[in-house]
């Protein structure tokens, strides 16, 4: 191994053994009966570096319900598609509100600040289901997410769907209430059903790092050598990550972390060092908005010893 990976798998072992040990550990998410019974006391963290070396600590192979930052592999999705229609339906401003908010969407006529807020997830989702059976929809994502990763074991956990399927009031207000200003297209129930699914794939740090390779390198994945979005469009998404990734701790993730990044419920992060790293955490307790905590503190101590920040050391 050469000097840069040995640094890397070194920082790396050490951000794990640190997490392992603190006692801050957030909350859970509560509001989804499945994602309440996983234990707080996990903790993974998997790296690529540009030449392909992967670092990894504590649970990096285990899966974990990747929730929202299936909303970065959405977006990929439908830009392809829809190319830049996709910004008719959706903005990409931060919302300066929580991630389930309703408020912004009255005085907006239902088109959601951004695809990650809740609301413009499932707004993207009701654009790739358009045309499709749910099944086919979600087979489309799964498909997509198995040839990011280079994986073919990836799934759906189905308990974790059916959970939020069962309490998802807050998400059916939503899509209910941009169904109202004529946004969503498909009836509500299905572009919910392939939401919640979408939600509930389960993912390793390692998996995941792999799947967000082509955001570091300009749209390409160097492990295979394929185009997944041309550089344009890669440095867009990341943008959009750096700007809306974290809701209303956007800001913070910036000030902090310096990279862009999505998280998601279940407690993941992908965050993406351009030209350098793609990186993959999850430790299942969050902070008030609703982000992983000690994700957080983990990428912003890889981002401070590594000098990765995209704002300078
Ligand atoms: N499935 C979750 C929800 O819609 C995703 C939210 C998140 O990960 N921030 O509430």
């Amino acid at each position: 191994m050469n000097k840069p990976a040995l640094h890397l798998n070194l920082v790396v072992k050490d951000i794990a053994d640190e997490m392992r040990r603190r006692p801050d550990r957030g909350e859970v998410a509560s509001y989804i009966p499945e994602l309440a019974r996983v234990d707080p006391k996990h903790f993974g963290i998997a790296v690529f570096d540009d030449e392909g070396n992967l670092a990894c600590g504590g649970d990096c192979d285990m899966p974990f319900s990747i929730q929202s930052v299936s909303k970065v592999f959405t977006l990929t999705l439908a830009l392809g598609r829809y190319g830049d229609r996709l910004w008719q339906r959706v903005g990409r401003e931060p919302s300066g509100s929580a991630f389930n908010s309703i408020v912004q969407l009255e005085y907006e006529r239902g088109v959601p600040r951004n695809p990650f807020i809740n609301a413009g997830a499932i707004a993207i989702t009701d654009m790739i289901l358009s045309g499709h059976q749910p099944r086919e929809a979600l087979g489309e994502i799964l498909r997509f997410m198995r040839f990011l990763a280079g994986d073919a074991t990836i799934t759906i956990d189905e308990a974790v769907a059916a959970s939020e399927q069962r309490t998802g009031y807050r998400n059916i207000a939503l899509a209910n209430y941009m169904k109202s200003f004529g946004v969503l297209d498909n009836a509500v129930d299905l572009t919910l059903g392939v939401y919640f699914h979408q939600c509930a794939i389960a993912m390793s740090c390692k998996q995941l790092a792999m799947a967000g390779r082509f955001l570091a390198h300009n749209g390409r994945n160097p492990a295979t050598g394929m185009s997944v979005v041309n550089p344009e469009r890669a440095r867009r998404i990341n943008a959009v990550m750096m700007t809306c990734g974290h809701y209303d701790g956007s800001g913070e993730f910036a000030y902090r972390v310096g990279l862009p990044g999505k998280s998601g419920v279940g407690g993941g992060i992908l965050a993406v060092a351009p030209g350098k790293a793609s990186i993959a955490v999850w430790a299942p307790g969050l902070d008030a908005a609703g982000n992983s905590h000690l994700g957080r503190v983990a990428l912003e101590a890889l981002t401070k010893r590594l000098g990765w920040s995209i704002f300078g050391a």
